[in-house]
């Protein structure tokens, strides 16, 4: 009786592709990733020192091109308005699959490759998201990829898609609109993180805009009367958002600045500007509040007969999951497996977490293991990330690779310095891995694309991909300099 279910079984797995006899080399691929392996740390280590901000990447960008050029992909450069912004293509036909490729850095977070606090320039931007590993990692895992294909005469068309201003300048909702995503059947990325876990949906759906009030100047103590102050609209429309908070979904964010508060005490300000930020994990839930938001505005343009322009600068979606995809992933992180850091890199990861914060993860051994897959928690503290925009039109997966030293967060001088040496750079080696071997899994086996694009539908339930960016709108390539 055991042995006739174990004979059902293995024909029930059959079909799966991946567990089956179709399963391509995974170790062909692996030593295609390792023989390429260290001309991508050099370019990942070159755009760590360039630390270019969103839409003035053009180093890093040239840099990635002329890589992949190089290993025989055709370019094509400045797509969809975006002068930064490239794709590199290999092979041709059916299927599509596209590998996301980002490298911008992120204003005054430069650091040497050191467990102190030591900016390389003072004020300059770093590399804080780990986006030097990221788009280095996710060419390499294209290269590796393309030899793969070549090699086995694996037929379809694989492109790296050069994603720029990934930190709030939304290059790629520009690429989706401009169609360049039109024709892909599965996307694959990943993100820098201090631990090793497929993410399958979730971040948050984010708005952004700039709520900006003309009122009327005037001499503040001779003639008051006659103004009309738009930083008090400004303040009252603060306080608005205060009252609001207690009355949205509780895994809402809101957070603003005051981007401008007039010129002088002494002059009542004809012009002030709220700067603000709402999330949600779901788009639609954030769509309901973000009215809501507005009404606040219109209320305090109102109460201050002043008027009010509001102008969106950054819309993104929340990652819709898909489990086809989780799952196959999941398989190929566990095959690839996590890091384990040389005497050196334990001593700086100990010197590191100790300008930590006290009780947060320390533990380094948690860098070999790949965490299970387990679905998305919408409580769970979370960013937000222009892959979103992708995952609504392209069944979509991605990853988190231990390239910061356990306890470290995103966005922080510890990240940029974890970035620029060993320990971020064997994180990116494995990356690199699950990507190339997870893309050559789809291209060898139908089936599996098939079952992301019914999961895709799936998830989508009728819903159509929405953006708040308003039609029309041009990328904006100076959003760094306006702030
Ligand atoms: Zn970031
Ligand atoms: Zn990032």
């Amino acid at each position: 009786m055991r042995s006739l279910l174990h004979l059902v079984f293995a024909f029930a797995l059959v079909p799966f592709g991946v567990f089956s006899q179709e399963l391509p080399s995974h170790q062909q691929i692996e030593e295609l990733v390792d023989q390429h392996a260290a001309e991508y740390v050099q370019t990942s280590k070159a755009i760590w020192q360039y630390a270019e901000l969103g839409y003035h990447e053009e180093k890093s960008s040239a840099l990635l091109q002329q890589d992949l050029k190089e290993a025989g992909f055709r370019i094509d450069a400045g797509v969809a308005d975006e002068p930064t912004a490239f794709i590199a293509t290999y092979g041709q036909g059916k299927p599509v699959i596209g590998i996301l490729g980002e490298f911008d850095a992120l204003p005054g977070l430069s650091q040497a490759a050191v467990p102190d606090r030591s900016p390389i320039t003072a004020g300059a931007p770093g590399h804080g998201c780990g986006h030097n590993l990221l788009g280095s990692g996710a060419a390499l895992a294209a290269v590796a990829l393309k030899e793969y294909m070549e090699k086995n005469h694996v037929a379809g068309t694989l492109r790296y898609y050069g994603t720029p201003a990934e930190e709030g300048g939304d290059g790629k909702v520009y690429m989706i609109r401009a169609g360049l995503f039109r024709d892909v059947d599965v996307v694959l990325h990943w993100h820098p993180a201090s631990r090793n876990a497929v993410t399958n949906g979730g971040m948050l759906a984010i708005t952004a805009a700039k709520f900006r009030f003309h009122g009327t100047a005037a001499h503040a103590a001779s003639a008051p009367e006659r103004g009309r102050s738009a930083l008090d609209a400004v303040m009252l429309m603060g306080n608005g958002i205060e009252f609001l908070r207690e009355h949205v979904p509780s895994n809402t964010r809101i957070h603003y600045i005051i981007s401008n508060g007039g010129a002088a005490p002494n002059i009542v300000p004809d012009d002030a500007e709220l700067y603000l930020y709402a999330r949600n994990p779901s788009q639609a839930t954030l769509e309901g509040i973000w009215e809501r938001i507005v009404k606040i505005g219109q209320g305090a343009a109102l109460m201050t007969e002043t008027t009010l322009d509001v102008k969106i600068v950054s819309s993104a979606d929340n990652i819709l999951p898909n489990d086809a995809l989780a799952k196959l992933e999941q398989h190929n992180f566990e095959e690839v497996g996590g890091i384990h850091y040389d005497a050196e890199e334990e001593h700086f990861a100990k010197e590191l977490q100790q300008s930590l914060p006290s009780g947060g993860p320390s533990d380094l051994d948690s860098t070999a293991v790949i965490e299970r897959l387990r679905p998305f928690d919408s409580n769970e503290p979370s960013a937000s990330t222009d892959v979103g925009d992708v995952s609504w039109n392209v069944p979509t997966i991605g990853f988190t690779a231990a390239t910061f030293v356990p306890g470290v967060a995103a966005h922080t001088w510890q990240a940029a310095a974890c970035a620029g040496m060993s320990i971020g750079q064997k994180g990116m080696l494995v990356a690199a891995r699950v990507l190339a071997i997870t893309g050559a899994d789809l291209f060898s086996n139908p089936r599996l694309i098939q079952e992301a694009e019914a999961d895709f539908q799936r998830k989508l339930k009728g819903q159509t991909y929405k953006s708040e960016i308003p039609p029309g709108q041009k990328p904006p390539l100076d959003y760094r300099e306006s702030r």
